[in-house]
């Protein structure tokens, strides 16, 4: 069993200033700092450091080398990541005293995915191989409908939930990782067991993960519930929390054998929060994520 996951790679430029600009106004920096981003190179990140093995696909731009550094740095497999002319996708946010931020995206070289590039990508893969999708690159809905004719296990993140979402074909997801808003968008309610129940009626076969920020999270899949407590902690930075989960949860539930008990996943759903409980306590994404071996000894 292979996984590839194909989405978006950012540069994240952090510029920290005392307020956020006001229209017409021109504000000096206080400091700059670029980090890489991009909720396809996070999740990659955390599947790596999770401890499986992991390829990513998508695109950058010639500006985006440091993503490839990166990735090798983390152990993510970068040969099928594409370099294309243009900018590789990035942010400008700006950090203010408060903590409040604001964020410009350019989507740049994530979506610059065409479908030859997907073809040739998924050529790689076949019948029971895990794909793992974001919704923040181009042609989203020709790779699911091509992961799923060749037999791959799709795993699908809807964020950001808008509307290209639509021309998705979900009926072909395993695996749904959804936040609280997503799964509003998805289901049209705000209580998370109605949620579920709407998910799971639209799309009976999928395993739905719910996460509720420090309220935890929720495992469902045909009937069977598995709630999972938020860990405890002093959390100072959330960015990536999602993310780690998803890595962590896919590293558990890639590893069961045979069918998917309650007691088996409660295990899966118990490492993915501790590890995203971890994440939370520091500042970053990527850099964030923690290791297996730190989530181990935090077990102990
Ligand atoms: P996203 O980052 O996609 O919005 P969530 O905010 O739901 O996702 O967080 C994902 C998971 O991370 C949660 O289910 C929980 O296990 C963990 N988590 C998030 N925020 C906290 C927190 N403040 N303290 C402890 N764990 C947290």
């Amino acid at each position: 069993m292979k996984i590839l996951d194909f989405g978006s790679l950012n540069l994240d430029h952090f510029y920290s200033v005392d307020h956020i600009v006001e229209p017409g106004e021109t504000e000096d920096t206080l400091a700059i700092e670029t980090l890489s981003g991009g909720k396809g190179l996070n999740q990659a990140v955390a599947i790596a450091k999770a401890g499986l093995k992991v390829q990513i696909a998508g695109c950058i731009g010639q500006d985006g080398e440091m993503l490839r550094e990166v990735c090798r740095q983390y152990g993510v497999d970068d040969s099928l990541l594409r370099t294309v002319p243009g900018l590789t996708g990035n942010t400008v946010i700006q950090l203010d005293k408060n903590g409040q931020n604001s964020i410009l995206l350019y989507g740049g070289a994530n979506r610059a995915v065409d479908r030859a590039y997907v073809d040739e990508v998924l050529a790689q893969f076949g019948e029971g191989d895990y794909l793992v999708l974001q919704n923040e690159i181009s042609e989203l809905p020709y790779i699911i409908d091509e992961a799923y004719a060749r037999g791959m296990k799709i795993v699908l993140n809807p964020s950001p939930f808008d509307d290209r979402l639509g021309a998705c074909d979900m009926g072909k997801v395993t695996v749904f990782m959804v936040n609280e808003v997503e799964g509003e968008q998805l289901s049209g309610s705000e209580d998370p067991y109605r949620i579920l129940d709407a998910m799971e009626e639209k799309y009976p076969k999928a395993h739905i993960v719910l996460t509720l920020g420090k309220r935890g999270s929720v495992y469902r899949y045909r009937g069977m519930t598995v709630p999972q407590e938020a860990f405890p902690v002093e959390a100072i930075d959330t960015t990536g929390a999602g993310d780690t989960f998803t890595g962590y949860f896919l590293a558990g539930f890639t590893a069961i054998t045979g069918e998917v008990t309650k007691k088996a996943i409660k295990k899966v759903m118990e490492r993915a929060s501790r590890a995203s409980a971890i994440t939370c306590t520091r500042k970053g994404a990527a850099l964030a994520i923690p290791t297996a071996a730190e989530v181990d000894a935090s077990m102990r």
